[in-house]
């Protein structure tokens, strides 16, 4: 047995086999193929893998979340089984003589533009589907032989590094745990480990070696060690961790529709972090008080060359909020750049990305992607409790040229007579320290304010969230980082306003007596964090 030590990123025991991340090319190419015969099996094979995983989905997904929710992984079987679907991807196939990777994106797409034409009913509305399960596909058969034999069960994902950008493209359902030789607990693939609930443990070194693939090793994201192939003792022992976590979590169960209130009485509300549609079970399941926050950009990112368009945003969104019902959903417009890189939006060479062109900067450059973000939640809006929010502002100015472009997105709304929350809320992030010098003009300007304490730390320390070499520096506790959400809560309230902290300090139950102390109205965690710190808040005095 050998035994690593890295960093703990997100919590939770994974015993599986591990699996090297292979980054191969996300592009479909056009291939011309020589027996058709073969590649007509090739994708009936994956369309019929497919479909087994989808009904594996659907059982789990009743159970979990209800059938209502779930049926969503039925209407996905039905695209599978479509007829016209089939025969449109074989003749591509037969008549061109092209690769099955190639037929089943261009049918596909073609599938989503005729719908209507064609009578589909079925998927009006589901663009977003018709592209998942395309995807799915895709995935089956991109499969290597020595991939499928490891990853037709769940895995254990090793990598150097893994990128946010890879991270929000892997298949969930199969990954139990991360294991990286590199890595910050601050990146955004670290985010996107707790958001999922993965145990994850990075910064490895050199000593994770390619040999270990294929190997047994268990992840104790508790402690921030693995062990590979494992003697029976140490298997016995983590398995009973494993079984004590489940316990801890069952009996976190039980705060299911209680309220977030201290012994005192003092009320702050809980919400929930999410970053792709797929995230909504996980926050139906976690029982917070909404979505604090929707890290929009992640649609960027596994959007592949192109942006996604207005109506895959529309249903994503819709999805958020009719799924949430009267609870609010917080759409952050996209906070690209940094290490949240994406094909489908050429940023350039920044030299220091993290302090480069991002978040509103790009959107206020881009405006036509940034109005087609707006019209897809203003049009979302109608459908439940929608608020937009920007991300990495500096001025008043870009407040009043965002609040512009939105008022051009309604106009045109209007004017196309498409329903929208005419008084959707709007949000400004608090990230930088120039921010927090104007929160007061800043919280005048709209109608409520976000603290994302991630960037405000590094953007206050002057120290990249993301540089290893930095980590024994990087205070989350920084007494400046403290008297900054002071302050900012006090001038919020000055003006009446809401304030919430949803950078990963509101889950840091160290620091959650001093936040509802202070007066901060909202706490915004990764959805499977919910339910802990509802008990925190709880036992306070
Ligand atoms: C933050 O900076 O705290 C935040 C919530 O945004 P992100 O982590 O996505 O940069
Ligand atoms: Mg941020």
């Amino acid at each position: 047995m050998i035994t690593l030590t890295g960093k703990k990123v997100s919590e939770g025991i994974a015993i599986g086999k591990l699996s090297f991340f292979k980054r191969d090319s996300k592009e479909i190419r056009r291939i011309y193929v020589k027996d058709v015969e073969k590649e007509v099996q090739r994708f009936q094979k994956a369309r019929k893998k497919a479909i087994q995983e989808l009904k594996e989905l659907y059982e789990t997904a009743s159970k979990e979340v209800g059938e209502a929710n779930a049926a969503i992984f039925e209407m996905q079987q039905m695209v599978l089984e479509d007829h016209d679907l089939i025969d449109k991807i074989t003749n591509i196939i037969v008549e061109h003589k092209l690769n099955a990777e190639y037929a089943i994106q261009t049918a596909a797409e073609e599938f989503i533009v005729t719908a209507a034409v064609n009578g589909k009913d079925y998927i009006q509305g589901h663009d977003a589907d018709v592209k998942d399960v395309s995807n799915r596909v895709l995935r089956i058969l991109s499969r290597t032989f020595k991939d499928k034999m490891l990853m037709d069960e769940p895995f254990i994902l090793a990598s150097g590094e893994i990128y946010p950008s890879e991270a929000v493209q892997l298949d969930k359902t199969k990954v139990l745990g991360f294991v990286t030789r590199y890595g910050t607990i601050n990146s955004h693939t670290a985010v996107l480990a707790r958001t999922k609930g993965i145990p994850s443990v990075i910064g490895l070194g050199e000593a994770l070696k390619k040999d270990y693939e294929g190997k047994t090793i268990i992840v104790d994201g508790f402690e921030g060690k693995i062990y590979i192939e494992p003697d029976y003792t140490t298997i016995t022992k983590m398995k009973q961790k494993q079984d004590n976590n489940h316990t801890k979590v069952q009996n976190l169960e039980r705060l299911k529709g209680k309220e977030n209130i201290t012994q005192s009485g003092q009320k702050i509300d809980v919400c929930a972090n999410i970053g792709t549609r797929e995230d909504i079970e996980n926050v139906l399941r976690s029982d917070a008080g909404g979505i604090g926050l929707f890290r929009s950009e992640f649609l960027y990112m596994e959007s592949g060359s192109k942006p996604p368009t207005e109506e895959y945003q529309f249903q994503v969104y819709k999805l958020a909020a009719e799924s949430m019902g009267i609870k609010k959903v917080v759409i952050r417009t996209a906070d690209i750049g940094g290490d949240k890189t994406a094909d489908c939006l050429d940023l350039g060479e920044d030299r220091n990305p993290a302090m480069g062109y991002r978040g509103i900067r790009v959107s206020l450059d881009k405006d036509d992607v940034f109005k087609t973000q707006l019209r897809a939640i203003l049009r979302a809006s109608a459908f439940g409790n929608l608020s937009i929010m920007f991300p990495m502002i500096t001025s008043i100015d870009e407040v009043t040229v965002a609040k512009l472009m939105l008022e051009k997105a309604k106009k045109e709304l209007k004017n196309e007579k498409t329903a929208f929350d005419e008084d959707i809320s709007i949000g400004a992030m608090i990230e930088t320290p120039a921010a927090v010098m104007i929160s007061g003009e800043l919280a005048r300007e709209v109608d409520f304010i976000s603290i994302g304490t991630n960037d405000l730390l590094q953007f206050t320390l002057g120290m990249d969230r993301q540089n290893e070499k930095l980590d024994r520096y990087y205070n989350t506790h920084h007494p400046a980082l403290l008297k900054m959400i002071r302050i900012i809560t006090n001038n919020v309230h000055l003006e009446e306003k809401h304030v919430s902290v949803c950078g990963d300090m509101a889950a840091d139950l160290e620091l959650t007596e001093y936040l509802i102390q202070i007066g901060v109205d909202e706490l915004s965690v990764a959805p499977n964090e919910v339910l802990a710190l509802r008990k925190k808040i709880r036992e306070i005095q």
